[in-house]
């Protein structure tokens, strides 16, 4: 496995439309793991494959629901994700982006969504997400289509070094 290099804001890469995956085979299964590998160095709880230089419509998650240190992340790989159905209901919250170090943004988001999407093997898969799983999704899937959060965002405010190390994702 490696750890790739993470593009950083304004690279244009981050602003193109990402290609469909259309195979998945072993090139694909060792990109995604490096991109979990380059998740979990990052660290962050999502990275989608335009932030690694791959104009991919891939997205892998790595999120841990509670506070407890114990708990076990969730895992998830999203090839060629859709977003089903959304909410009505709306939360902000703050959120920040691996590829724009030292940032964070107060950003609307829908509390719920739907995402339909083929796992790594190509077989097709369905996620109902809420809060702060289905913010990561939105976040993650606006990178398939070159949106980053500072598009959307109400507000954007530079980070000191400490409270860059909380906000992770
Ligand atoms: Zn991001």
């Amino acid at each position: 496995m490696a750890i790739l290099n993470i593009v950083t804001f304004p690279e244009p890469s981050l602003r193109l439309k990402a290609k469909q995956v259309t195979k998945f085979d072993t090139e694909l299964q060792t990109l995604v793991d490096n991109m979990f590998e380059t998740l979990r160095a990052a660290p962050g709880v999502g990275l989608a494959a335009p932030q690694i230089g791959e104009s991919l419509r891939l997205v892998v998650v790595e999120y841990t629901e509670d506070e407890d240190e114990n708990a076990k992340p969730k895992k998830y790989v999203l090839v060629n994700p859709e977003i089903i159905k959304r909410s009505e209901e709306m939360v902000t919250d703050v959120e920040g982006c691996l590829s724009l170090p030292g940032l964070a943004g107060r950003v609307e988001r829908h509390q719920a969504v739907t995402v339909k999407a083929k796992n790594r093997f190509g077989k097709p898969l369905k996620i109902e997400a809420q809060d702060w799983l289905a913010r990561i999704f939105q976040h993650e899937i606006d990178h398939l289509d070159g949106v980053l959060y500072i598009d959307r965002a109400e507000e954007v405010f530079e980070l000191t070094p400490e409270e860059a190390e909380q906000i992770t994702d």
